[in-house]
């Protein structure tokens, strides 16, 4: 059944008599058949209410109709103005498909989805002095994103303790900053007479540009630091916690030494996560041939999680060509990395993950780009 991945389809429980909306009904009755595909379900002002996919598409559409009154299926089959569906020769590519088609038009009925599946990126700012902040969404802003991070609250726990040990700034973008070596241009003016605008400055928790306390320098090496550590490259806020649990154990603070040695858990386990999550994902690209129906099998191209392109499984020389030049083209090219990434995107690349960690058989169907181009391109 589908139905096991990402939208379960709503529950039919009871059986009643009179069917809801005869003419819709008579519709499916007489075009529907019995094969694998994707349905939408609208409503009377061309509003899409319900997106699902089922294997005998026929046999799921007419199951709507025979919910009660009260249920949720039953709402929805009375609410809907027309259906209308594809037929996907797979259950992957079907399920790809239908969550394409959930995130980008919200239906109302698909609930699951619109449980605000919430994934969260690390951002930092392109700004004189950069922020290290939690983002929900990827925007064109010139920032660079890193994640997905499907859990939220830890995520901006940790980003704050990135910012707070490296001491970056975490305050609105619109708070102004001036660096050391910018009062020295304009020594004796105003800037110098500046206060710090939060506390994390005498907390010694960030560096403090909004007072020009760091120059540019020192506070871009901050940066840097941050960058290395959110690309798995550098582990220097590890180090200063380090440094700062040392100095408090000889000290004989312990609580504080408790305090630095939990964020330093923390940390590390956030960054053994980033990099198990990164390999994760580059090690979802392959090329996928999958059974469809009625023999129409399928050879969906996988990148970096991400489907890129299906194509019919070829059966001649020409075909064969044509499907290599597609794997060309689609495994050779330029990836920006995660900055690239939309939020719809990152929903993909964690349904393609669930999809392959449920079913790890699939992997046996799977073969690194140049394998199959080595086995069937032909000469
Ligand atoms: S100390 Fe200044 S620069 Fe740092 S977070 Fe506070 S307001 Fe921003």
């Amino acid at each position: 059944m589908f139905g096991t991945l990402e939208s379960k389809p709503l529950p039919l429980i009871a059986v009643s008599s009179t069917p809801a909306n005869p003419e819709v009904r008579a519709r499916v009755r007489a075009d529907a058949e019995n094969r694998p595909g994707v349905y939408r379900m609208w409503g009377p002002g061309d509003e899409l209410l319900y997106v699902g996919k089922s294997v005998r598409v026929r046999s799921r559409l007419l199951s709507y109709f025979r919910a009660p009154k009260g249920e949720k299926p039953g709402e929805l089959i009375r609410e809907t103005a027309h259906i209308d569906w594809d037929y996907v020769p797979d259950e992957f590519g079907a399920l790809v498909r239908e969550m394409r088609l959930i995130q980008r038009h919200r239906p109302k009925y698909n609930v699951q989805h619109k449980r605000k599946r919430a994934y969260a990126f690390v951002k930092i700012t392109r700004e004189p002095a950069p922020r290290v902040v939690p983002a929900g969404r990827v925007t064109d802003d010139g920032s660079t994103y890193y994640g997905p991070f499907p859990r939220v609250g830890r995520v901006a726990h940790t980003i704050r303790d990135i910012a707070h040990v490296l001491g970056l700034r975490d305050c609105p973008g619109s708070t102004p900053v001036i660096f050391d070596d910018q009062l020295d241009i304009f020594a004796g003016r105003a800037p110098l007479e500046r206060s710090p605008a939060c506390l994390r400055a005498d907390l010694g928790t960030c560096l403090a540009p909004c007072c020009g306390r760091p120059t540019s320098r020192a506070y871009d090496e901050r940066v840097r630091h941050a960058r290395r550590f959110l690309e798995g490259r550098g582990a220097a806020p590890l180090t200063i916690l380090q440094e700062k649990m040392r100095e408090a154990a000889a000290r004989h603070d312990f609580e504080y030494a408790a305090l630095v040695r939990d964020r330093l858990e923390r940390l590390r386990i956030f960054q053994q996560e980033l990099t198990a999550f990164r390999g994760r994902v580059d090690a979802l690209t392959f090329v996928y041939r999958v059974p469809g129906h009625a023999g129409n099998d399928r050879v969906h191209l996988i990148r970096g999680g991400r489907l890129r392109d299906t194509l019919p499984h070829p059966k001649t020389r020409d075909a064969r060509r044509r499907v290599a030049a597609r794997i060309d083209a689609v495994f050779g090219a330029f990836e920006p990395g995660p900055g690239g990434l939309s939020p719809h995107e990152a929903a993909e690349i964690l349904l393609v993950a669930r999809w392959f960690r449920l079913k790890p058989d699939e992997l046996k169907r799977t073969r690194a780009p140049e394998d199959w181009l080595a086995a069937k391109r032909p000469a």
